[in-house]
């Protein structure tokens, strides 16, 4: 039998569409992405310059129906999300930031007005967004942010005060969606509203977050909002309270379980050919033991990771949904699976495992972005066990 990278493969699952999305993408990420990734990388930037090619693939708001939006379905998006992935979790942060993140929330929470202004110039790559839920004070729980809108004028319009920490795309986005508490007029208690903050409104800023050693080729920073003034017309009317960021971030982690996968077969497919031609002791690498029980590992990680996605994506596709808890799982278990994965891949290549030319480094140190952020391991372990169980072990 002749040596085959994979023994479980899922073309046959697909239907033509999804196969021609899948191609396509592969095929752009690795003559326009794969490329320009090590130097942005090295150097802590984001290839600003792919933006107009993400928009003309049809990665931006690429589930979103209408808006100039491409109304992918779920397995042909989480098809996207593995290319992307498997180039740089940065450069899939990105578009999953944009699309899942921000367009997402607007076309399913927005008002027509809302709609129309940002959806297509988002589609088209012109306008960029952020997503602003954690704080200083405020990651696993967002609950307990301090980020507060006060209704005031004869406008109604709002005051945002406070400041977001680790947001993904800030230092350049055109639009943020804020969450924050307020109190309005016939409520009793606070809620939690989403705010659409345009650059440019007096009292924001959004500085850069320098130092990461991960997800470098992603811009990260902070909202620091003083005083910051937004008309009525900029409250997301369609949803209150937490429930709105945590669909935003199901939405999102949906993407992240299929990506993982592609970071993953990165590593794993790198580790195989390296192993293949590296000779030691008079033979290939992958001849011993050791080297096939670590292959075998990856291999069945990467196989059952990507039938879980599948399967995932195909109950979406039926009925527009998945549980929180089983989208929880998909993240938790598929990032867990993409981490072993790049550490087991990087002690096969010794020495030039730490090399920026064969990627499994940098997938290694961006997978542990991905393991903590759009919740954290532990805070998906703690949701599943509460699913598994009934008991509460969050407080
Ligand atoms: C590069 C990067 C980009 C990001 N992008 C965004 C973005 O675009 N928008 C945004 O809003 N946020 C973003 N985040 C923030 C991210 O979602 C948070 O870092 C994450 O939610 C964890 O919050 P924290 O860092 O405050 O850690 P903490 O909440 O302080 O947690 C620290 C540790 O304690 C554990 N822990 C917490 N509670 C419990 C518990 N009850 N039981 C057991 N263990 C627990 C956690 O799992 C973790 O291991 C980003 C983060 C990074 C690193």
């Amino acid at each position: 039998m002749p040596a085959t990278p994979y023994l479980v493969t899922i073309d046959h699952l697909l239907d033509e569409e999804e196969r021609l999305t899948w191609t396509a993408a592969r095929e752009f990420c690795e003559r326009r992405v794969a490329p320009l990734l090590e130097e942005h990388y090295e150097r802590g930037t984001f290839p600003r310059e792919l933006i107009p090619e993400f928009a003309e693939m049809g990665f931006l708001g690429a589930s979103l129906q209408g808006y100039g939006c491409a109304g992918m379905n779920p397995v042909a998006y989480g098809l996207t999300m593995i290319e992307l992935e498997r180039q740089d979790s940065g450069i899939r942060s990105f578009c999953s930031v944009q699309s899942a993140l921000v367009m997402w929330p607007i076309w399913a929470f927005g008002s027509d007005e809302q709609k129309q202004r940002w959806l297509p110039e988002m589609a088209k790559g012109t306008a960029i967004g952020g997503f602003g839920l954690t704080e200083p004070n405020a990651g696993s729980d967002p609950g307990s942010m301090r980020t507060h809108a006060r209704q005031q004028g004869p406008n109604g319009d709002f005051v945002i005060n406070g400041q977001k920490c680790w947001i993904t795309n800030s230092p350049i986005a055109d639009v943020l969606i804020v969450w924050a508490k307020t109190l309005l007029a016939g409520e009793s208690e606070p809620t939690v509203r989403g705010f659409l903050v345009e650059r440019g409104t007096p009292g924001l800023s959004t500085p850069e977050t320098k130092g990461k050693l991960s997800l470098r080729a992603s811009l990260t920073g902070e909202i620091v909002l003083d005083d910051v003034r937004v008309p009525a017309r900029n409250l997301l009317p369609g949803v209150k309270g937490l429930k709105g960021p945590l669909n935003c971030l199901t939405q999102a982690r949906y993407g992240i379980g299929w990506g993982a996968v592609g970071a993953a077969m990165s590593c794993y497919e790198t580790a195989r050919s390296y192993t293949l031609q590296r000779e030691q002791f008079g033979r290939p690498l992958a001849g011993f033991q050791l080297s096939q029980q670590k292959l075998a590992g990856m291999h069945s990680g990467i196989s059952k990771g990507l039938l879980l996605a599948l399967h995932f994506g195909r109950i979406k596709h039926q009925d527009g949904k998945l549980d929180p808890t089983q989208v929880c799982m998909l993240k938790r278990d598929n990032v867990a699976m993409a981490l072993d994965t790049a550490r087991s891949a990087r002690s096969m290549l010794g020495g030039n495992g730490i090399m920026g030319e064969y990627k499994i480094m940098r997938h290694l140190c961006n997978l542990e972005t991905v393991f903590t952020y759009e919740g954290t391991h532990e805070v998906h372990t703690l949701a599943i066990g509460r699913a598994l169980t009934g008991l509460n072990a969050f407080t």
